[in-house]
């Protein structure tokens, strides 16, 4: 399946109620072989109202992000757990994250990025559940085949100024978390045939 077909299936789903009030669906979007994947949690007012994730102002925090340490954002893949914005912006239930989650492990076992850098709470224990934000961020961590970088939302980081201090100082380490990741794959790699990513959620 590629990231083409998981967008085709995203824009006509209805497998939970989201899409019922939901401008768009916001499936994300980026390098189909991106080394550095981030996600969110749902889209905002902005995103529904365009169908790009990430756009608002919590975008340009990224996009910034992303300047400073050399990508531009086309470089990346972006997206969020859940594809439909949830009313008033209120936190997906249950069922809903049930339904959807689905779609990011397809898209994220398509790309097969090194880094996936969670935006948050929400997306960080979408991979591991029993994680906390304020002592998990930060830290690079391997789970259901994949390295997780978490850090602080970008929304978050703009209501409060400590929290910006802390998502910047963990976003400009992402270059080295990446460089981590590779010279520890071509060690494995050195000492054995199989040095893919397990790929299963
Ligand atoms: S939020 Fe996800 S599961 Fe619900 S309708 Fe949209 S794409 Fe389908």
């Amino acid at each position: 399946m590629t990231l083409e077909d998981i967008t085709t299936n995203i824009k006509v789903c209805k497998n939970c109620r989201l899409y019922e009030a939901a401008k768009n669906p916001v499936p994300g979007e980026g390098n189909p072989k991106a080394a550095i994947a981030f996600v969110g949690e749902a889209p905002g007012a902005t995103e529904d109202a365009t169908g790009r994730p990430f756009v608002g102002r919590a975008g340009k925090l990224l996009e910034a992000g992303l300047k400073k340490i050399g990508y531009a954002r086309e470089d990346v893949w972006i997206g969020n757990v859940i594809k439909h914005r949830p009313p008033e912006n209120r936190d997906p239930l249950p069922d809903e994250i049930k339904a959807c989650e689905k779609y990011l492990a397809l898209q994220l076992n398509t790309i097969s990025p090194k880094l996936v850098v969670t935006l948050g709470r929400f997306a960080m224990n979408y991979f591991y559940p029993d994680g906390k934000i304020t002592r998990d961020r930060g830290h690079l961590v391997q789970t259901k085949g994949f390295n997780i970088y978490p850090i602080y939302h970008p929304a978050a980081a703009l209501r409060n100024g400590n929290m910006m201090e802390t998502f910047k100082k963990d976003f400009v380490r992402i270059p080295n978390v990446l460089n981590e990741i590779i010279n520890k794959k071509d060690e494995t790699t050195s000492q054995s045939t199989d040095g893919q990513l397990g790929l299963e959620i």
